[in-house]
């Protein structure tokens, strides 16, 4: 039988009434009480790291959930992590990162309701979890939840409510979970040896365009940062009716790292295609997130300027893909 390590984070799973609204509760252990399924599958350790609404969780955190996977890895067959969901596909995407070519699966999930609330779904996704841990084909670090396996580069929450709350952006979930069987749609030669890190540069921020944009606003989030994604309009560009590809030049000859991408949900960008992208990517240093996620653009570009901070470098690192981050380069 399997061996899973259980690390509990907090979330609405583990959450009841403060009295002035959720907040996490119930003990990675207690949460087991109420999946009694799961000892078909595997017997779980617990370990409490963290017991913080997601909405609080940071990059110091992530590097604490890489490395108590790191200091157990030996001792366990795969990971649970129960988590909040609001920030579930950013830790997702920083795991994979950090726990690199890991053949123990290290898998995700939480739930839109706590667990002790009747017909919560929290349940149905710890047992699931538990399942996709303990299954021989699985790898890497994903997110179960409400019945889809998504590669952990690749979640998306885009439904606040309902169960089915997580997404696979641009790529296609890796499996499904149905009354405990699993449907794997990807097999993936199994890595050999896991890679950890443990260190990140948390200094990296995120603009969104809006039309009108003030130009102030892009120089004093630039001046904040060591790292920046844009998200702009469609494929991608910047507005020609400022100085923005000014102020990105300064950015880049200052070496920062400065990652192009869309605030288009689904394929991603483009920035060969018109005018207001081509001056950017055949003049300027800059990385462009193409069908990537934000989230995992954002953690990728941390993990980077944790180790370098040199444009040629990273443009490397940037563009390997990690755990089907990226598909498309160019
Ligand atoms: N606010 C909660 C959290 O992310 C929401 C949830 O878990 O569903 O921790």
């Amino acid at each position: 039988m399997k061996k899973i390590l259980h690390i509990g984070t907090g979330g609405t799973i583990s959450s009841q009434n403060s009295g002035e609204g959720l907040s996490p509760a119930i003990a990675a252990q207690e949460l087991l009480k109420y999946c009694p399924d799961i000892a078909k599958y595997c017997t779980v350790d617990c370990i409490q790291l963290l017991s913080l609404d997601s909405t609080n969780i940071r990059p110091a955190h992530w590097i604490m959930i890489a490395d108590a996977i790191a200091e157990n890895y030996d001792k366990y067959d795969g990971f649970v992590i129960s988590h909040g969901t609001d920030t579930l596909a950013y830790t997702a995407a920083a795991l994979s990162y950090l726990v690199q070519n890991s053949k123990k699966p290290v898998v995700l999930t939480g739930a839109q309701k706590p667990i002790d609330e009747v017909g919560s779904d929290a349940i149905r996704n710890l047992t699931d979890a538990f399942i996709v841990a303990s299954d021989d084909n699985s790898y890497g670090v994903q997110i179960v939840f409400f019945g889809s396996v998504i590669c952990g580069t690749r979640a998306r929450k885009n439904f606040s409510k309902s169960f089915g709350a997580f997404g696979s952006i641009n790529f296609p979930e890796v499996a499904r979970i149905q009354d405990g069987r699993i449907a794997r749609f990807i097999y993936d030669q199994m890595p050999e040896k896991p890679t950890f890190y443990s260190y990140l540069n948390p200094n990296v921020g995120l603009i969104k365009f809006v039309p009108g944009m003030r130009n102030d606003v892009l120089a004093y989030i630039i001046s904040q940062y060591d790292g920046l994604i844009v998200e702009s309009f469609g494929v991608g560009g910047l507005p020609e009716y400022s100085d923005f590809f000014e102020q990105i030049k300064k950015a880049v000859e200052l070496g920062k790292l400065v990652v192009m991408t869309t605030q288009v949900p689904s394929e991603g960008s483009n920035l060969s295609v018109y005018r207001v992208g081509t001056q950017l990517k055949n003049h300027l240093n800059i990385l462009e997130a193409h069908d990537m996620t934000t989230e995992a653009a954002i953690t990728k570009l941390m993990w980077i300027l944790g180790q370098t901070n040199n444009y040629g470098e990273a443009e490397k690192l940037f563009y390997t893909t990690i755990y089907h981050d990226i598909l498309y380069k160019d």
